[in-house]
């Protein structure tokens, strides 16, 4: 039976190590093929890390490495405090978890450091958030800097009515640092069917009131930003500013239009759903990453099928499960994990139970985001038939 020296000197032998100064230089390039993984413990991990280094400590490599690094395929680098731990891991994967291409970096970080290279020093959390988002710290797509993104981030609610409600719910559980709510209207009865931000006790009171006591209910941590007012060309400009996600819950074309032509002049992503009846849409608006709503709808649809003119029926459910897809893709966008749903419309039928996902391509010609963003006048915004004439059109 081999010393535990005598093993880790074997697989040395068998694995490949790598310099630190060829990571540095790896890290310092321009290229992205490759994963460095910090197999160390979380305190470690938190202490301080090579930049960009995702983390799978050795303990839950088997489990949780795949998360990290899906292509098996892909140049591996992984390091520990001194290259031990680094190596046997690095002879797991290899061996094991059939990943073809893995190194150990030699004299793990404590060498890195010696060296003088830099090191991130993540901000950390405070045990009570520790204990609140471990089950997102759990995951290799969040984890604590996903978490700490989300803390950082801010995230506008537009509307705290059918779709605003469970996302201001869910986002702030989630730990988003800011959840700015726009909404000019006060709880009513009928709206308790679906808006589950509001309650029997708060009728008649503030919607954006409402959402901050269920917002701070979940976690005080979240600071509430509240906009009592209609989003309109005079305040959207200030309104919006500064937030890194905009979450549309709108119930009307015209504003859909002038919240684009904001968001794309000034480049924030907007995550959009509607509801009618049983049936949702969805998709992500990333300006110059992928189309903008005024590429997907040139023309406002005919006005008679506009919801906001009137009371349409919607199933109280709906709202949730595309507030909930809508919450999925600001997380996604925030920590930039997965795919989002750019340049893609979702649809789903609740009656059917089923999704189907639209391709939609960028407008070349595109009125607004064709265009040097800075050219876009404010005269230009939301520019669209008058709303007054355009319900009443609808009859
Ligand atoms: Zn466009």
């Amino acid at each position: 039976m081999p010393s535990g020296a005598e093993l880790i000197r074997k697989i040395k032998e068998q694995i490949t190590e790598v310099d630190p100064r060829e990571v540095h230089d790896l890290i310092g390039g321009t290229g992205n093929g490759y994963v460095i993984v910090d197999v160390r413990e979380q305190h470690e991990f938190e202490e301080s890390h090579l930049p960009g280094a995702v983390h799978v400590p050795r303990g839950h490599l088997e489990s949780r490495i795949e998360g990290a690094a899906p292509d098996k395929s892909q140049r591996v680098i992984a390091y520990c405090a001194s290259g031990n731990r680094s190596a046997l891991a690095a002879n797991t994967m290899l061996r094991e978890l059939g990943y073809e291409n893995v190194e150990s970096m030699t004299g793990g970080i404590t060498l890195w450091k010696d060296r003088g290279y830099e090191v991130d020093v993540p901000k950390s959390l405070t045990p009570e958030q520790r204990e609140r988002y471990s089950r997102h710290l759990l995951i290799p797509e969040i984890g604590l800097e996903g978490q700490q993104k989300l803390l950082d981030a801010k995230v506008l609610l537009l509307g705290a009515g059918g779709l605003g409600s469970p996302s201001a719910l869910y986002l702030a559980a989630a730990g988003v640092g800011t959840l700015g709510v726009v909404d000019n209207d006060v709880v009513d009865l009928s709206n308790l069917q679906r808006q589950v931000a509001h309650s029997n006790d708060r009728i008649g009171v503030p919607k954006v009131d409402s959402a901050e006591i269920a917002i701070k209910e979940i976690n005080p941590d979240v600071k509430v930003v509240k906009y009592q007012t209609r989003l309109d060309a005079s305040n959207i400009m200030e309104i919006v500013t500064g937030y890194d996600v905009i979450v549309d819950g709108l119930d009307n074309f015209p504003t859909r239009y002038l919240l684009n032509d904001a968001s794309v002049r000034l480049g924030i992503p907007v995550v959009s759903a509607s509801i009618l009846g049983f049936d949702g849409q969805l998709s992500v608006f990333k300006p110059h990453d992928g189309p903008c709503y005024r590429c997907l709808y040139p023309t406002p649809p005919p006005a008679e099928l506009a919801p906001s003119c009137g009371a349409n029926g919607v199933l109280g459910v709906l709202p949730g499960t595309m507030g909930l897809l809508q919450s999925t893709e600001v997380i996604k966008l925030i920590v930039g994990s997965g795919d989002p749903l750019v340049g893609r419309l979702l649809l789903y039928d609740a009656l059917a139970a089923s999704f189907t996902e639209l391709k939609v391509r960028r407008d070349p010609d595109c009125p607004i985001c064709s265009r040097d963003p800075s050219e876009i006048s404010d005269e230009e915004m939301g520019v669209f038939p008058d709303y007054e004439l355009f319900c009443a059109a609808a009859g």
